[in-house]
């Protein structure tokens, strides 16, 4: 699998996630543990009961790691270190809470200190393609985002600003310290295991369970934020895990940003469309044309990883979405039949 210019790590080196009580790191978890790695420390700040996914054999530690003695500890004898821990969300919650997005920085700007310290061998950092300049997305169809259309720079209110100072602290710390750092721009990651309700889900996930919501209560319409007309790329998560182990280990994309998304463009309206062909119905739309939609389009340019990795994520929407939708529908009666659910509030 892995190929030229990408090392093979040990599997008994310590691995430490941070943000593994939510969708992403959660996944990474499983990830690692399902190809043989012995040693994996997942942190999150959540209690663990709480935490999305917990993979047997892995230590998971409930600490802040926006405080500083916090990620010292987590990083003690760390081999790898993925920073996945942020407060984050769909639309409606970075444009609503900007401040906490922003805080965020803390929790990378002691993570690195602390990896640097430690003397990990690499550092991932989770960013975002909220990072890229907004100018560049103002129309449904306007063209993928390369690597270079970060700068100049006018990135996403609070939270893709937290995200492009962030890249900026990995970028330093390999310049003028010589930790080996990598930065992966996801475009919006889905699939199971994902926040699908309380304010911090986003628009697949969202989607998904208006439709089932939809045809529970035989309401018979759906509300869509916007006009329909917004378009994104949708990661599957399996892409994106993969991705990151890709990234993480290859010489050639040290201290280099490169996006990590699909290069499929769907619109909102599509997405609903794709949902109720899944659910088997169809439902009156309500536009609600002051809900938080965010830029008007974006997409992934993908011919940086094609070039770097000879790979790019390649799950089919329909397919990912299908697999989305089963597991958000089983959540669902789980909830109503009084089981624990994955869940978080804003
Ligand atoms: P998530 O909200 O499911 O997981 C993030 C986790 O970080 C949460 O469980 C949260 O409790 C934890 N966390 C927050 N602050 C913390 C702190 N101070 N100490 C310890 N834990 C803390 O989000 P996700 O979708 O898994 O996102 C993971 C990373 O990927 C984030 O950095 C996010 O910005 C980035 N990202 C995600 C997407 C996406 O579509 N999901 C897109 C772009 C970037």
């Amino acid at each position: 699998m892995h190929q030229t210019g990408e090392s093979q790590p040990n599997k008994n080196d310590l691995i430490l996630i941070t943000g593994a009580g939510g969708f992403i790191g959660g996944s990474l978890a499983r990830y690692f543990r399902d190809r043989g790695f012995t040693r994996i420390r997942a942190v999150d700040k959540k209690p663990l009961p709480d935490w999305y996914q917990r993979t047997p054999g892995v230590e998971c530690l409930c600490l802040d790691v926006s405080r500083e003695e916090n990620c010292r500890r987590v990083c003690e004898d760390a081999v790898e270190v993925y920073n996945l821990a942020a407060d984050m969300g769909g639309m409606g919650f970075i444009e609503r809470f900007r401040v906490e997005c922003l805080r965020s920085i803390l929790i990378n700007t002691h993570m690195i200190e602390a990896a640097y310290r430690a003397g990990v061998a690499r550092y991932f950092y989770s960013s975002s393609a909220c990072a890229y300049n907004t100018e560049l997305q103002k129309d449904p169809h306007c063209r993928a985002l390369r690597e270079s259309d970060a700068y100049p720079a006018m990135a996403e209110r609070g939270y893709g600003w937290e995200k492009l100072v962030s890249e900026m602290f990995c970028q330093e710390y390999w310049s003028e310290r010589g930790m080996k750092t990598f930065i992966a721009r996801f475009h919006n990651v889905y699939g199971p295991n994902g926040t699908w309700d309380g304010g911090r889900e986003k628009a697949p996930a969202a989607i998904c369970r208006k439709v089932i919501e939809a045809k529970d209560s035989g309401s018979g319409c759906i509300d869509i934020w916007g006009d329909g007309s917004q378009t994104r790329s949708f990661m599957y998560i399996d892409d994106c895990t993969l991705g990151i182990d890709r990234i993480a280990h290859c010489e050639d994309l040290i201290a280099t940003p490169i996006n990590l998304g699909s290069s499929e463009l769907i619109s909102v309206g599509d997405l609903v469309t794709l949902a109720e062909e899944i659910g088997g119905v169809k439902l009156r739309r309500e536009y609600k044309l002051d809900a938080p939609t965010g830029v008007a389009g974006r997409n992934s340019d993908n011919t940086m990883i094609q070039r770097v990795l000879g790979w790019e994520p390649k799950t089919p929407f329909r397919t990912g979405l299908a697999k989305t939708y089963a597991w958000i529908a089983q959540q669902y009666q789980d909830r109503k039949a009084g089981r624990r659910t994955v869940r978080d509030t804003i």
